[in-house]
């Protein structure tokens, strides 16, 4: 496959870049004694899981389906937790996880007697402490949905359930600020910890960033375990998949207005939601920083916003031209949507060997049995 003719727009996901964040993975895993699952919310495109599961435990969900994509897709442990199951989404996902998590103690006392013989239960717990960038994201915010409060919690809680699970970051680069939580959690749930049998301090710590010293956090979640004899588990999503993948598009047309914004093949809105939702600009992997040819690159949707970002360049970008728009790995490819009939991302997978696997494409057709049959 020559990757120079792909028809645009599509996800190049580099086996390569993803084994480099899993061997750090892997070192934080050996040094802490922590199992890590992967939050399939973040990134569930099996068609790399072979790559990922040798060093993982297993997956971890948000909701229904993704129980069922981890249990036939990537196997090992598979802990369900969702903020709100039915009666019928517990009868479907019993059968296949290890771990089930309710998000509240009314929703443990609902599906306890159900699902009490089929796995190892357990209660997320809202630690009241964060380390989340924006108020969107962060768990522990006013009024908080997620997860029971320690002041609504009793001992007596502890005859049902075997683990808790703590999520309380969201890209946090800080170890030492994870770790201050940690302590507050070692401090306030003590005397649950030390009966507990599993831990999991969720996703978000974001230990595969350039320069985050690994060893000290692994060294800080090996104490805790000790300390409380507990087996501690991570569910890391972007940290495994940061900085993976390009979302590869090209110049459709070039208009100007004041500024000069170059028309690209996709849209933020419907291939890369978060750069809309968080108002991350996406970084152009062919821009320079001191380039002399700015321009905005500018989506092909109908929203007068949506752009993926203004950057410059060394010479004047010209129609037919190729971008790619890097780190466009976690919450992309799970969120992509048909808004606008716009042309869906095809996404290759380029193995460390040089073959490029096509994963997935998407037609016509896809778009219409969204809508209807
Ligand atoms: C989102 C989420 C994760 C993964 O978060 P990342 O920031 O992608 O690591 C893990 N656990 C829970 C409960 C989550 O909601």
């Amino acid at each position: 496959m020559n990757i120079d003719n792909l028809p645009t727009p599509y996800f190049m996901i580099d086996e390569g870049k993803l084994i480099n964040n899993l061997e750090k993975a892997k070192k934080l895993k050996d040094i802490s004694g922590a199992k890590l699952v992967l939050a399939l919310k973040c990134f569930s495109t099996f068609g790399t899981f072979d790559t990922i599961k040798p060093y993982l435990d297993g997956t971890t969900s948000s909701g229904p389906f993704e129980v069922q994509l981890g249990y036939e897709e990537f196997g090992g442990e598979t802990h369900a937790y969702s903020v709100g199951y039915s009666k019928a989404d517990i009868e479907a996902v019993k059968g296949m996880s290890d771990k089930i998590i309710f998000n509240s103690l009314s929703q443990l006392e609902a599906h306890y007697e159900t699902c009490k013989t089929n796995a190892s239960l357990g209660l997320r717990i809202n630690p009241e402490r964060s380390m989340a960038g924006q108020d969107l994201a962060n768990p522990t915010r006013p009024y908080s949905r997620l997860g029971v409060k320690q002041e609504l919690l009793s001992t007596a809680v502890l005859d049902k359930v075997e683990g808790f699970m703590f999520h309380m970051n969201c890209e946090n680069k800080d170890a030492d600020a994870f770790i201050a939580i940690l302590d507050h959690i070692s401090t306030t749930f003590g005397e649950y910890l030390d009966q507990l049998k599993w831990l999991s301090l969720g996703g978000g710590i974001f230990f595969t960033y350039p320069e985050y010293p690994i060893e000290k956090l692994a060294l800080a979640l090996k104490a805790f375990s000790e300390k409380h004899d507990i087996q501690l588990y991570l569910e890391p999503g972007e940290a495994i998949i940061t900085r993976t993948a390009d979302l590869v598009v090209s110049v459709i047309d070039i208009v100007e207005n004041e500024k000069k914004t170059a028309i690209v093949d996709s849209a933020t809105e419907a291939h890369r939601l978060d750069t809309l939702i968080y108002d991350e600009p996406a970084s152009v992997k062919e821009a320079s920083d001191n380039g002399e040819f700015p321009y905005v690159i500018g989506s092909c949707s109908c929203l007068a916003g949506d752009q993926f970002c203004e950057t410059q360049f060394d010479t004047p970008l010209e129609i037919g031209q190729k971008l790619h728009l890097m780190d466009s790995a976690g919450y992309t490819m799970v969120k992509l949507n048909w808004f606008n009939g716009l042309k869906m991302p095809s996404i290759y997978y380029q193995r460390v060997d040089g073959t490029v696997e096509l994963l997935n494409s998407f037609g016509y057709q896809d778009f219409k049995a969204t809508l209807g049959k």
